[in-house]
């Protein structure tokens, strides 16, 4: 009786486990797209991954490399137990920064892309501030392809510039793993979601009477 008491409470802690972080079922790479701030990710393809030809010139930009990759791919690491736990973070940031520099190429690729369209046509990156646009969908964008040089934004289709993204969490999020290109190559691939430019702009008066600037 004990013993059933004991495995009854084990399940329930289980299932309360919404997080997921320490949960045998669910990826690493699932619990890091689902963390707050992180709705601009897709999950990348565990086969995409796991061909080398897709990393190539990677190993030498992240540190900590082969931990980092094992901890995105839910490998469990040999030497997990020997890392200190400064150490464990290190290849924890690590394994971020690896999961954003895949995500950036895996996005211009088919499946990829047609992962960042469902989340498109979710609203998962956000609406034009823009009162002309209309409540236009955006596309994250990055201001750079070189890691650490700005956080990411998000394009409008419609008017055609960048926004900061409204949620502070998804601003603090490096443009790199986005890419200068995705929007665009985006809207290139799925044409039919080109928007018509705005049919209208803003005009400032002044009791009524339009400014005239010298
Ligand atoms: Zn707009």
């Amino acid at each position: 009786m004990l013993s059933l008491i004991a495995e009854e409470s084990e399940t329930d802690s289980e299932e309360s486990d919404v997080s997921g972080s320490d949960g045998d079922d669910t990826s690493w790479i699932s619990w890091f797209c689902n963390l707050r701030g992180n709705e601009f990710f897709c999950e990348v393809d565990d086969d995409y991954i796991q061909d080398d030809f897709n990393l190539c010139g990677l190993s030498s930009q992240v540190p900590y490399y082969g931990y980092a990759l094992d901890l995105i791919l839910d490998v469990e690491s040999s030497h997990g137990d020997m890392f200190t736990e400064d150490q464990n973070e290190l290849v924890e940031s690590a394994a971020e920064m690896l999961y954003g520099l895949i995500h950036v190429r895996y996005i211009l690729t088919s499946k990829g892309m047609s992962a960042m369209l469902e989340k498109y046509k979710n609203y998962d990156f956000g609406r034009c501030p823009r009162a002309f646009c209309c409540g236009q969908h955006c596309l994250p964008v990055g201001q750079s392809d070189i890691p650490r040089s700005s956080t990411v934004k998000v394009y409008c289709p419609k008017c055609e510039d960048i926004y900061y993204p409204r949620s502070k969490y998804q601003g603090n999020i490096d443009g790199a793993y986005f890419g200068t290109t995705f929007p665009h190559l985006f809207l290139m691939t799925y044409g039919h979601l080109m928007p018509q430019k705005p049919a209208q702009n803003y005009i400032p008066r002044v009791f009524g009477f339009k400014i005239h600037k010298p």
